[in-house]
């Protein structure tokens, strides 16, 4: 994810200076006004640090920290007028060099005063509101937040590019309701995929299930790629959940036909990675296409796979952290 991106983005992209304007005063006449224009949305959850004011020092500085425009903190380099008016390095390109505040040139003046300050604060995680307790000097909170646990997930939908974040439940209906996904319950599974023209892999489907065990979602993936210019199938799991806890899982996958198989097994890789990196590492059931016809059975024209699998939970054994199977019934 863009750090910029977090930090500092507002609601249009070209600002018209007469929105310029009513912003700034906004930021200077009214706290309550403000989050209105910072108020991003990730699925549900609120990031605005307006609303944490038990946890925040002194207002004021935080408040001087916070861009007239944009409202969001600032980073160095924070930039200043000739009369002081201090604007982050987004917005300065933003609104063409000239302080919205005062309409002189801003030139390239430094505010090193304002970034010392910030350099002595301590701060909240933003995703607070949602769990995180941590506390971060200025600085380092960005850093925490891109990586913070308590983030949303991307949308693990792999179809299109889909832009939905959130909590783990709001995917899950999300997936159920946007996207159509078809949701299992149950720690097996047997599934049918069929392509009556399988030489088309560039225009393979992407398909995805949601499967509910173990009080958590996995979403089996089958696609068509190719491997340099070998055409294969590639069956994979991904857990709805940090990588810590994925590895708390362990999944099997096969396939076959005419009296061979292929299975494959491993531990379900958490949506924070990409489909994309999954895919490309690897990681997962690959099943060469010359392959996956033999497996079809008849005239190898038509594609006719049936993935079997299985999702189990390790128990991670106290004395020697040895994983045992615990064979779901
Ligand atoms: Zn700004
Ligand atoms: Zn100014
Ligand atoms: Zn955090
Ligand atoms: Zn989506």
């Amino acid at each position: 994810m863009d750090i910029d991106s977090i930090e500092c983005i507002s609601s249009s992209d070209g600002l018209d200076e007469e929105e310029v304007q009513h912003m700034n005063l906004l930021a200077q006449f009214g706290s309550t006004s403000k989050s209105t224009l910072n108020s991003q949305n990730y699925g549900g959850v609120n990031n605005n640090n307006n609303n944490n004011s038990n946890l925040r020092p002194a207002t004021s500085v935080h408040e001087l920290l916070e861009c007239p425009v944009c409202t969001s903190s600032m980073y160095p380099p924070i930039h200043q007028c000739h009369n002081g008016h201090t604007i982050c390095s987004t917005c300065k390109v933003r609104v063409h060099n000239r302080c919205p505040t005062c309409r002189q040139e801003l030139g390239d003046i430094r505010c090193l005063a304002l970034e010392k300050v910030a350099e002595s604060l301590e701060l909240p995680c933003k995703y607070f509101s949602v769990g995180c307790l941590e506390i971060f000097p200025y600085y380092s909170k960005l850093k925490h937040e891109a990586m913070c646990s308590f983030r949303p997930y991307s949308c693990p939908y792999a179809g299109s590019e889909c832009a939905v974040v959130g909590d783990i439940p709001f995917l899950v209906s999300h997936l159920r309701d946007d996207h159509k996904v078809d949701m299992h319950s149950g720690c097996t599974f047997n599934h049918r995929y069929v392509k009556s023209n399988p030489r088309e892999v560039e225009n393979a489907t992407w398909m995805l299930t949601v499967f509910h065990c173990f009080g958590q979602y996995f979403c089996l993936h089958f696609e068509a790629f190719q491997i340099g210019v070998a055409p294969v199938y590639m069956a994979f799991l991904r857990f709805m959940g940090d990588e810590a806890d994925s590895r708390n899982y362990s999944y099997s996958l096969e396939v076959g036909g005419n009296c061979r198989k292929l299975t494959f097994e491993g531990t379900p890789r958490s949506i924070r990675d990409s489909h994309r990196k999954v895919r490309d590492s690897h990681d997962g059931l690959i099943i060469q296409r010359n392959m996956a016809l033999f497996f079809s059975g008849g005239d190898r024209k038509e594609l006719k796979l049936r993935v079997t699998g299985r999702i189990w939970k390790e128990q991670q054994n106290p004395d020697g952290g040895v994983c045992i199977p615990n064979l779901c019934s």
